[in-house]
C-alpha cells in the first residue's frame, strides 16, 4: 500500500474496530490506487472523505410471527457517497448482516456503481432477519416494519435501494406497497428489482448473472478464448446463480455444479435450469432435493464446491466463500479463470494463488456490475415512465458490460499493469468518484 494512504487505513481500522469485511474492502481498493494518486497527487485529498460513509442507519425492526409472537431484528442504512447520484444499493436479509458487513458492500458499490459509467452512488443496507423457513405472511409483516422506517431515508432522487442475498421479488413487491402507503405517492423510481406488474424493468431479474457470464466472455475472448465447451462451475443457487447457469448454457459453456449454504450438487449432463428454479423460485427449497429429482445427479452435503473441477469458477453466494484452500482446488482442477459473481467471494490470499498460478480474475464490483446497471435502466424507464423490450435491455446490458470490461483492461494497460482487473476496476472506478468530490468542494 503506498506510503500516503497507510495512515488513512490505519485510521478506518481504528474508527471501524470489529468489521473485519470493510476493512478487507477498504484495503483492497487502498492497495490498488497507489498509481492514480501518483500521477494526480491531488486525488490525496479525497481519500480518507471516501472511507467515510455520509450517513449510517440503524434501526429497530419490530414484527409479529405467525405465532402471534413479537420479534425484533435491526436494519440498516448506510449511505455511502453520492458524489455521483442518488445513493444506490441492494437490501440484504441474512443472520449475518451486520454493520462491518453492510459498510464493506457500500464501499465496494461506489466504485462498481462508478464503473457503469452511470449516474448513481454508493450504499447499501439489510437487516439481521432471517427469510428461511418464515412464512409469505411474516416475511410481509418484516418488510413493511422495516420500511416504515426506511420510507423516511430515501426517495428517487436520494436513495434507490434493490434487492441482494434474501431479498427477491417477494420482498421488493412488499417493500414497495408500504412505501406507497405510507407516503402516498406513486414514486415508482424509489426501489429498483420490482415486478413486471408495477414499473419494473426486463432483465433486471436476470442482470447480475448475465452480467457475469458477459464480463466473464469478454475476458476469455481478451485471451483468444471463449466459453463454448468450457466446464464451468457455479456456486449458489439463488438470483445470481439461477441466471448465471442460464446465460452459461446459452453461450455454449456446461455448469456441472451448484451450491446454497447446505452443500452441493454434481450433474455432469449440466444443470437442470428448469428443475432448479422449480425448487429455489417457487418451492423455495433446499437444494439437496435437486439430487431427488434428476436421475444422474449427486448431492454432496456439507462440502465446498470449489472441489470440483472446471475451467471457469463463477462464485454466486457470498463473501469469502474461496480462500486459500479452495483456490489451490481450483487450480489444481485446471481451472483457467475466476469471475466473481457475488460481491468479495475471494479472499486476498486466494486472489494472490490465483494470480502466482496464471488464472485470469474478474474482481465483482466489475463483473457483477449487470445488476445496478440495470437498476440504473430502470431508473430511467421509470422516469420517463417508458418500458423498453427484453431484447432492447438484453442488448443494452452486453454493451455495458462490454465497456465496464474494455474500462478495466485499458486502465489497467495505462497503469503498466496489463491484465490485472482488479487495479484496473479500482483505479477506474476511484478515478471518476475523485473528480466529481474534487469539483464538489469539501462536503
Ligand atoms: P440470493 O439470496 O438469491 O442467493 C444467495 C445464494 O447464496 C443462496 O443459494 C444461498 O444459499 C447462498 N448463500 C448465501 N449465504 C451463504 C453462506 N453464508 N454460505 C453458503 N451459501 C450462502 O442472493 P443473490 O443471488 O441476490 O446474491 C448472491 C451474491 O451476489 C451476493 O454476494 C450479493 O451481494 C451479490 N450480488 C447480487 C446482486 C443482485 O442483483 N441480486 C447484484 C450484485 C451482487 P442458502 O439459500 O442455503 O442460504
Amino acid at each position: 500500500m503506498p506510503e500516503t494512504v497507510e495512515s488513512v487505513f490505519a485510521g478506518v481500522v481504528a474508527r471501524n474496530p470489529g468489521e473485519p469485511e470493510f476493512h478487507q474492502a477498504v484495503r483492497e481498493v487502498l492497495e490498488s490506487i497507489g498509481p492514480a494518486l501518483a500521477r494526480h497527487p491531488e486525488y490525496a485529498e479525497v481519500v480518507e472523505r471516501i472511507c467515510e460513509p455520509e450517513r449510517q442507519v440503524i434501526f429497530r425492526v419490530p414484527w409479529e410471527d405467525d405465532q402471534g409472537r413479537v420479534r425484533v431484528n435491526r436494519g440498516f442504512r448506510v449511505e455511502f457517497n453520492s458524489a455521483l447520484g442518488p445513493f444506490k444499493g441492494g437490501l440484504r436479509f441474512h443472520p449475518s448482516v451486520y454493520l462491518g458487513i453492510v459498510k464493506f458492500l457500500g464501499f465496494e458499490q461506489i466504485f462498481k456503481n462508478a464503473l457503469t459509467g452511470l449516474a448513481i452512488g454508493g450504499g447499501k443496507g439489510g437487516a439481521d432477519f432471517d427469510p428461511k423457513g418464515r412464512s409469505d405472511r411474516e416475511v410481509m409483516r418484516f418488510c413493511q416494519s422495516f420500511m416504515t422506517e426506511l420510507y423516511r431515508h430515501i426517495g428517487p432522487q436520494t436513495d434507490v435501494p434493490a434487492g441482494d442475498i434474501g431479498v427477491g421479488g417477494r420482498e421488493i413487491g412488499y417493500l414497495f406497497g408500504q412505501y406507497k402507503r405510507i407516503t402516498n405517492r406513486y414514486d415508482a423510481g424509489v426501489l429498483t428489482g420490482k415486478g413486471l406488474a408495477y414499473g419494473g424493468a426486463q432483465v433486471r431479474r436476470e442482470a447480475t448473472g448475465y452480467g457475469a457470464v458477459f464480463f466473464a466472455d469478454e475476458m476469455l475472448r481478451q485471451a483468444g478464448d471463449s466459453l463454448e465447451g468450457k466446464r464451468v462451475v457455479v456456486s449458489g443457487s439463488g438470483n445470481v446463480a439461477i441466471y448465471a447457469i442460464e446465460k452459461v448454457h446459452q453461450l455454449g459453456g456446461t455448469v456441472v455444479a451448484c451450491s446454497d449454504s447446505g452443500g452441493y450438487v454434481v450433474d455432469e449432463k449440466g444443470i437442470d435450469l428448469a428443475l432448479l428454479r422449480e425448487l429455489k423460485e417457487q418451492r423455495r427449497g433446499r437444494l439437496a432435493e435437486y439430487a431427488e429429482h434428476a436421475r444422474n445427479a449427486a448431492a454432496v452435503p456439507d462440502r465446498n464446491v470449489w472441489e470440483v473441477p472446471c475451467d471457469l469458477a463463477l462464485p454466486c453466494a457470498t463473501q469469502n466463500e474461496i480462500g486459500g484452500a479452495e483456490a489451490a482446488a481450483l487450480v489444481a482442477g485446471g481451472c483457467v479463470a475466476v469471475v466473481e459473481g457475488a460481491n468479495m467471494p475471494t479472499t486476498p490470499e486466494a486472489v494472490r494463488i490465483l494470480g502466482r498460478a496464471g488464472v485470469r480474475f474478474a474482481p465483482g464490483k466489475a463483473a457483477n456490475a449487470g445488476g445496478v446497471a440495470v437498476s440504473g435502466l430502470e431508473m430511467q424507464q421509470n422516469a420517463s415512465r417508458d418500458t423498453w423490450t427484453f431484447g432492447e435491455s438484453e442488448q443494452r446490458l452486453r454493451e455495458i458490460m462490454r465497456d465496464v470490461h474494455d474500462r478495466c483492461w485499458a486502465t489497467a494497460e495505462e497503469f503498466g499493469l496489463p491484465g490485472d482487473y482488479v487495479a484496473g476496476a479500482n483505479i477506474q472506478g476511484f478515478r471518476r468518484v475523485a473528480e466529481a468530490m474534487l469539483a464538489h468542494g469539501v462536503v
